[in-house]
């Protein structure tokens, strides 16, 4: 007996609504995202799902919980160490350096739209395969381009209609300031050493401000207390901050500053900034994105020396939203042709052939069978509009267009067909 096979656990397959599946509402997301990014001159980048391993360890962080524990890593037949990507921005920054794109333009500006895998326990919203879209623009450090990449965003969000996710913002500072505030971060947590959790207390040595980050409810309340790196920023990353903020209120965006965002990692610099819906939709989740500048990683990937900023936002958690909300995607045929017996067969194909070069969207039934069963299929396919086929309608270059959904059928000569169906 043949074993039953399965999907791989936490990575879903996406099927037609026709067959029960939601299909459409990615091909809206879809499409609402490539607008979005056309407006603002943002070119495609596709990097290959795999990368060397090396990569991650080095662009997301040995520390982090992706690169330590939720990476799909495994050798190939070269003996090479691989992985699938975890997220996006590692690989558009390999590829950029490798195809030294600086040398072909000052500022870059990419968006992806790709699947990415972690190995994470699964509930609403988290999931093993799971899609982003995101946007990066390399070589500028103006807060001009901070609030770009957040107005992007936020305008993706508003061309798919959800206007309950709000925008949170902070700034991280940079290498000047960072170091005197850790002083003091490992000063407070010292106070707490004995509460905390393991890993925390390893991070106190190795990396404090990943503390923040920390899922555990005892950290976090103890976190709670810890003084905010946005207290204590220089004044050129003050600057910054007030100036991204100035823009985002020139373009009309609205923000709520939280300091506790946080991005463990050296590489990111100033602006941090999250994506949040409190939405039943999400479960226990809330975060749908998150952004901020990176100005140090391109260096540090064997790269110039040049600032970056983007963002990712997680596709499955924007579907969560609009099913939420009650949106559904359907689409319908316009015309459904049938045959009124196998003789008329080739007349129904052939019409619905041409038309279909005319770039109308015709249905058939290519098993023939009865007229009635036709009509049953024709029905259930939600066509506007069924046309049936017989020698008298060949003869004649006409026949009866019947409406599906209500109204009265008319006599139509094939001819006029096209500018018929394609009216509204
Ligand atoms: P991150 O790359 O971790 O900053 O995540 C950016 C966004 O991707 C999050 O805000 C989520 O919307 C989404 N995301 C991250 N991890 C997952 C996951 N395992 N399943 C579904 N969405 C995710």
């Amino acid at each position: 007996m043949s074993q039953k096979l399965a999907g791989v656990k936490g990575m879903a397959d996406v099927l037609p609504a026709s067959a029960g599946g939601d299909a459409e509402t990615w091909q809206f997301m879809e499409r609402q995202a490539r607008e979005v990014m056309r407006r603002f001159g943002y070119g495609e980048v596709r990097t290959p799902v795999v990368e060397d391993t090396a990569l991650f360890v080095r662009g997301v962080g040995e520390e982090t919980d992706i690169v330590g524990k939720e990476m799909y890593t495994f050798t190939d037949k070269g003996d090479r160490s691989l992985s699938l990507r975890p997220e996006g921005t590692a690989p558009a920054v390999r590829a950029y350096v490798e195809h030294a794109v600086l040398n072909k333009e000052p500022v870059t500006r990419w968006f992806y739209w790709a699947p990415m895998f972690r190995y994470e326990r699964m509930k609403t919203g988290r999931y093993r395969q799971f899609w982003q879209v995101g946007a990066e623009a390399l070589g500028v450090q103006e807060p001009a381009q901070d609030a770009e990449v957040i107005h992007l965003a936020l305008e993706i969000l508003r061309a798919l209609g959800l206007s309950g996710v709000r925008l949170e913002l902070s700034s991280i500072g940079d290498e000047q300031c960072r170091p005197a505030y850790q002083e003091k971060l490992v000063a407070y947590f010292q106070g707490y050493r004995e509460k905390l959790c393991a890993e925390c207390q390893v991070r106190l040595e190795r990396n404090p401000l990943r503390i923040l980050d920390c899922k555990n409810e005892g950290c976090r309340e103890i976190a709670r207390g810890a003084p905010v790196l946005l207290d204590h920023l220089c004044a050129p990353c003050r600057e910054h901050f007030d100036e991204v903020k100035r823009l985002l209120e020139v373009v009309k965006a609205p923000y709520t500053i939280n300091p506790r965002i946080v991005r463990g990692l050296d590489y990111y610099t100033r602006t941090a900034f999250e994506l949040i819906a409190d939405d039943p939709a999400l479960g226990t989740a809330s975060a749908v994105g998150g952004g901020g500048r990176y100005d140090k990683l391109v260096k540090s990937l064997g790269g110039p020396d040049v600032p970056a900023v983007g963002f990712a936002m997680g596709l499955e958690r924007l579907k969560l939203l609009l099913h939420g909300a009650g949106r559904t995607f359907t689409s319908a045929p316009d015309l459904f042709v049938a045959s009124v017996d196998g003789n008329s067969f080739d007349a129904a194909f052939a019409i619905a052939g041409k038309l279909r070069q005319d770039g109308l969207w015709v249905e058939l039934d290519t098993r023939g069978g009865s007229l009635k069963s036709q009509m049953k299929r024709a029905d259930k396919s939600g066509a506007r509009f069924a046309l049936v086929m017989g020698e008298r309608e060949v003869a004649e270059q006409a026949g009866e267009l019947k409406p599906l959904r209500g109204g009265e059928p008319r006599r139509v000569s094939f001819d006029e067909l096209p500018a018929i169906l394609r009216a509204p």
